[in-house]
């Protein structure tokens, strides 16, 4: 029997599933649907090509093996959809491989009531980062002097971005470049800018935390490294044991000294990374005035609203025409503070509102460094647990009722002292 906080390498037993190391994730989530535990799997596979994810809600558990394999192009939202479309797990149990932000949307989502947590079963998955399906052609092309097209598959391992394909003459090749040296280039290659500030390595706050550091010795690249985050994750592990469906074994104690390394080493990356963004960004008025210069881009489009996982309201006050004249383009700068104000606490740096919008406004970096600010004065780290956001802690009468007595807008205690107000 497993229990929270165990540790183990899993294989798949099963010879369908070809997975991206041992197959358990595959497995397991196989097991989860045949075994009734779950009505539906959210799983990702691949669409058009591999630079191509997409969503697909699997009901029949001899069709999960086809979305065996990491796609390392696809940010797809997972907890969104299930909102969405899924009406959010509140009479479907579902099963959904999570990368860490997915999680953290999980999260958000669900301490808002728009997500049924008791209905899913997270399926963490490690995250070293990903790529944009734009970059990744491009820089593929460019650094690595190969058609896209030729590409079947592509991993990140040992901090490289490798790639295998066919050359001219049908002969099988791989290129690996060192992702630090991709993320140099002038042109901004590598993993997106997102991912290169993330913290969230290893998911936690899933039911069980899968990868592949740490697994060395004979079972490289053959086992998956299960780390046990719940008692559900426990049920299920041990559940799909006892039928067969994976086995285990203990991990080598080098191993586990490994991913603590490795998982300590990416964090130090994520703070590089955020010190060296939020400083371009400036501090003070200069930032203020680089977001507002950046953000004069804009053409309302909606698509940073429709994307972002914390986005959800059904009437948005950026559409109310008291708050933002309606028809300006670009819209009045309100339009974007009206985010800022509602979402900050809580962004969980997914950079969705990046990634999608048509003008290429960096309105995840914006968002991302404001949190982090309010993680300092707040305490409060978003997407970890079902911990409230700081907002919900403001009442809106009280607040008023302050500001006309004190003339004062801070809604916050002043940690920095008097003398710095
Ligand atoms: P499989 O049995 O092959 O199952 C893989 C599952 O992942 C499938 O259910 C599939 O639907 C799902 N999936 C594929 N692509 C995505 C995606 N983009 N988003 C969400 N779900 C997806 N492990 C590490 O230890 N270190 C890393 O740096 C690391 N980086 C990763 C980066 C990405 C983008 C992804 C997707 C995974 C990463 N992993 C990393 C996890 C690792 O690649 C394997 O997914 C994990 O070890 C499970 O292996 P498996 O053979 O059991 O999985
Ligand atoms: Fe992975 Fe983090 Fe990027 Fe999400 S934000 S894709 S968890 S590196
Ligand atoms: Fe994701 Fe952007 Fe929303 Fe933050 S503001 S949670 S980065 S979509
Ligand atoms: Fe709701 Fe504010 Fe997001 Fe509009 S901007 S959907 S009001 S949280
Ligand atoms: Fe403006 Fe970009 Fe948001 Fe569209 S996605 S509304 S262009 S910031």
């Amino acid at each position: 029997m497993t229990a929270k906080g165990d540790m183990v390498y899993c294989w798949t037993n099963s010879s369908d599933i070809k997975g991206e190391c041992g197959g358990a994730v595959t497995s397991l989530l196989q097991h989860a649907l045949a075994s009734g535990m779950v009505d539906g799997v959210l799983a990702v596979v691949k669409g058009k090509d591999l630079y191509d994810a997409k969503l697909e809600l699997i009901t029949d558990a001899a069709e999960v093996p086809k979305a065996a394999g990491s796609l390392h192009c696809g940010t797809l939202l997972s907890a969104k959809m299930v909102k969405k479309y899924l009406g959010g797990a509140k009479d479907m149990k579902i099963a959904v491989p999570v990368k860490g932000c997915d999680a953290m949307a999980f999260y958000e989502l669900a301490k808002r009531n728009q997500i049924n947590l008791d209905n899913i079963i997270l399926i963490g998955l490690n995250c070293g980062g990903t790529v944009s399906p734009i970059v990744a052609r491009d820089m593929i092309t460019d650094k690595y002097d190969v058609s896209p097209d030729a590409v079947f598959k592509e991993e990140i391992d040992k901090g490289q971005f490798i790639i295998e394909y066919n050359d001219a003459d049908g002969n099988h090749q791989h290129k690996g470049i060192k992702i630090d040296e991709l993320e140099e280039t002038p042109e901004g290659y590598g993993r997106r800018q997102n991912c290169q500030r993330c913290k969230c390595k290893v998911p936690r706050q899933a039911d069980l935390a899968c990868g592949n550091w740490g697994v060395i010795g004979e079972k490289a690249g053959k086992a998956t490294f299960v780390e046990v985050c719940s008692a559900k994750g426990a049920a299920l592990l041990d559940s799909a044991v006892a039928a067969g469906a994976v086995t285990t074994c203990a991990p080598e104690p080098k191993g586990l000294e490994i991913r603590a390394k490795v998982e300590a080493s990416m964090l130090k990356l994520g703070d590089k990374a955020r010190a060296h963004q939020f400083a371009e960004l400036g501090e003070g008025s200069e930032r203020l005035a680089k977001i507002m210069k950046l953000s004069s881009r804009c053409i309302a489009c909606r698509a940073c609203i429709e994307n972002c996982p914390i986005c959800y309201c059904v009437e948005c006050s950026t559409a109310k025409p008291h708050l933002v004249a309606p028809g300006q383009n670009p819209p009045d700068f309100m339009f974007h503070l009206i985010r800022f104000a509602h979402i900050a606490d809580s962004c969980i740096n997914c950079g969705q509102c990046q990634e999608l919008c048509p003008m290429e406004i960096p309105n995840a970096l914006f968002m991302h460094a404001q949190q982090v600010e309010l993680e300092k004065m707040f305490g409060h780290t978003p997407g970890q647990n079902m911990d409230l956001p700081v907002l919900a802690f403001a009442e809106e009468m009280d607040e008023r009722a302050r500001l006309n007595a004190t003339g004062s807008d801070m809604i916050y205690e002043n940690v920095f002292g008097e003398e710095e107000q």
